[in-house]
C-alpha cells in the first residue's frame, strides 16, 4: 500500500487501443481532459447525466493525483435541433440555449457534478472553426462544394481506427443524406450554408454555420491545445462524432496525436428497455430530482462500472437511497467524535486503489460500506474518529456523503419541495430586485428559497441553484 497519494498507479481503459493502460499525463503541470457536453435545446435525460457524473468522478480523482487538471466540458449552442426549436418558439436561438444551459448546470449541480474548469461555447469559437476548416482544405483533407465544406474521409488513411468500423459499416452508420456534391458517401459536413432566416457567420465559403463535429475539435484546440490527455463522452458518441473529431484534429495538426486516452461510458437503459421517445420512457433529470435526492440519483449512476450498460430502474434508485441511509446512518452514529484528517486527507488507500483501477466505483463503494460497518461496531474513540474522517474523505472523491447526516435524515434526502419553474421565477424576481437596489426584497427571496431547501449562488454565469446539502 502506498502512503503517498502520488504513489498510486492509475489505469484507464482506452477505447482507441481497446486495452487498459497506465495513465501518465503528458505534462503533470497541465493535465487536460475534454468531455462532450450537452446540445442545449431541451432537458437532459438520465442517459445525458451519466457522462456528466462519471467524468466528474474522474476529474475529482485526477485532481487528487495531479493538482493541475484543466477539465473542459463544452456547451453546443449552435445546431440544427436548436435552430428548429427556436423557430418553433419564435425566439432567437440564444433564448433557447441560455435557458437550457442554465437548467443543465442546475440539474447537474443537484447531482453533485462540479463545474468544469472551462465551459466553452461553440458560438464563441467560430473563428477557430473557420481557421481549422481552412487548414483542412489546404492540406487536401476537405473540399468546398455548393456552399458546403466537407471532410473527405478517404483522405485520412487512419479513419475508422477509434470505432473499429470498416468502410461499409461507416457508410451505413453515418447519417447519409442524398447529397450529390459529396465526393464520397462517408464524407461529412464541416460547414454549411445558412438561409437568411437561419443564424450564420461570414466565412470564406459564404454565410453559414459549422457542422457539429468541428465544434469540439476547434474548442479543444483553442482551450486545451493540439494534444490532450483524455477525451471522454458517452459510447453513443464514439461513432461518428468522435471518429470525426479525431480525423479533423489529427489532419489539421499534421498527424499529431489528438487525444492520448479515449474514454466512453456505457448506455443507460430504462427498466431493461432502450430509452426512446417512441416507447415514452425518457426519464428527465429535471423530473427525477423532484422525486429523489440528487445524491441518490448520483449513487444509482455510480453503482455499476462506467463502461457497462446501466439498467436504470425505480428499484435501483430506491436501493441507492437505502444505501445512503446506511452510510449517513453510520456517520450519524459517529456524531460524538471529530473527524481527524490523518494521512491521505482521510482517503483510505483501498478506496483510491479501486478508483485507480479504471474507475471501479462498485469496488470503491464496497470499501465505503466496509468502513460504515466497522464504524457501527467500533468502540475505540480514536478509531471511530479515523473512520469518520475516512467516510467523509472517501465520499468527497466520488461526490457523496458531504451533507450533515441530520440534514439527510431531516428530509434533505427527499428532494426539493418546490417546483423548478417556481425556483427560476423567484431567482428572476430576486435579480430584478437587486438591479433596483431593493436588497431587502432580494434577501427575503433568498430566505424563502432557503426555507424550501434551495441554495443559490451568484457567479459570473448568473445565479445558479442547487438543493441545499
Ligand atoms: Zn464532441
Amino acid at each position: 500500500m502506498n502512503s503517498d497519494k502520488s504513489g498510486y498507479t492509475l489505469t484507464l481503459h482506452n477505447s482507441l487501443t481497446r486495452k487498459k493502460e497506465v495513465f501518465e499525463p503528458l505534462d503533470p503541470q497541465r493535465v487536460t481532459m475534454y468531455v462532450c457536453g450537452p446540445t442545449v435545446y431541451n432537458y437532459a435525460h438520465i442517459g445525458n447525466a451519466r457522462p456528466a457524473v462519471v467524468f466528474d468522478v474522474l476529474a475529482r480523482l485526477l485532481r487528487r493525483l495531479y493538482p493541475h487538471l484543466v477539465y473542459a466540458r463544452n456547451i453546443t449552442d449552435i445546431e440544427d435541433k436548436i435552430i428548429k426549436a427556436a423557430a418553433e418558439q419564435g425566439v432567437p436561438i440564444s433564448t433557447v440555449t441560455q435557458k437550457y444551459a442554465d437548467i443543465y448546470r442546475n440539474d447537474m449541480g443537484t447531482l453533485g457534478v462540479l463545474s468544469p474548469d472551462i465551459e466553452p461555447l461553440a458560438t464563441e469559437t467560430i473563428d477557430g472553426m473557420i481557421s481549422m476548416i481552412a487548414r483542412l482544405i489546404e492540406s487536401g483533407n476537405a473540399y468546398e462544394a455548393e456552399g458546403h465544406v466537407l471532410f473527405n474521409v478517404p483522405s485520412d488513411a487512419e479513419y475508422g481506427a477509434l470505432s473499429g468500423r470498416d468502410r461499409d459499416d461507416m457508410v451505413a452508420g453515418a447519417r447519409v443524406e442524398v447529397a450529390p456534391y459529396k465526393k464520397d458517401p462517408a464524407d461529412f459536413v464541416l460547414w454549411k450554408p445558412s438561409t437568411d432566416d437561419q443564424p450564420g457567420w461570414d466565412s470564406p465559403w459564404g454565410r453559414g454555420r459549422p457542422g457539429w463535429h468541428i465544434e469540439c475539435s476547434a474548442m479543444i484546440e483553442k482551450h486545451l491545445g493540439e494534444t490532450i490527455d483524455i477525451h471522454g463522452g458517452g459510447i453513443d458518441l464514439q461513432f461518428p462524432h468522435h471518429e470525426n473529431e479525431l480525423a479533423q484534429s489529427t489532419c489539421a495538426h499534421g498527424g499529431k496525436t489528438f487525444a492520448r486516452f479515449w474514454l466512453h461510458n456505457g448506455f443507460v437503459n430504462i427498466e431493461k428497455e432502450k430509452m426512446s421517445k417512441s416507447i415514452g420512457n425518457v426519464l428527465l433529470v429535471h423530473d427525477l430530482i423532484k422525486e429523489a435526492p440528487g445524491e441518490a440519483i448520483r449513487l444509482a449512476l455510480l453503482n455499476g462500472h462506467y463502461r457497462q450498460p446501466l439498467d436504470w430502474t425505480a428499484e435501483g434508485l430506491a436501493q441507492a437511497r437505502r444505501m445512503l441511509d446506511r452510510l449517513y446512518g453510520a456517520l450519524r452514529g459517529l456524531a460524538d467524535v471529530k473527524a481527524e484528517r490523518g494521512a491521505n486527507d482521510g482517503v483510505p488507500p483501498a478506496f483510491m486503489e479501486a478508483l485507480c483501477d479504471d474507475l471501479n466505483t462498485p469496488k470503491a463503494l464496497a470499501v465505503l460500506f466496509d468502513l460504515a460497518s466497522r464504524a457501527n461496531s467500533e468502540t475505540d474513540p480514536g478509531t471511530r474518529a479515523q473512520l469518520k474522517s475516512e467516510l467523509i474523505g472517501a465520499g468527497a472523491v466520488i461526490g457523496l456523503l458531504q451533507m450533515d447526516p441530520e440534514e439527510w435524515f431531516a428530509g434533505a434526502g427527499l428532494g426539493p419541495n418546490i417546483e423548478a419553474e417556481e425556483i427560476e421565477k423567484l431567482i428572476a424576481a430576486r435579480n430584478a430586485a437587486r438591479k433596483e437596489k431593493n436588497f431587502a426584497e432580494a434577501d427575503r427571496i433568498r430566505d424563502e428559497l432557503a426555507e424550501n431547501g434551495i441554495q443559490i449562488e451568484d457567479g459570473p454565469q448568473g445565479t445558479s441553484w442547487r438543493v441545499a446539502g
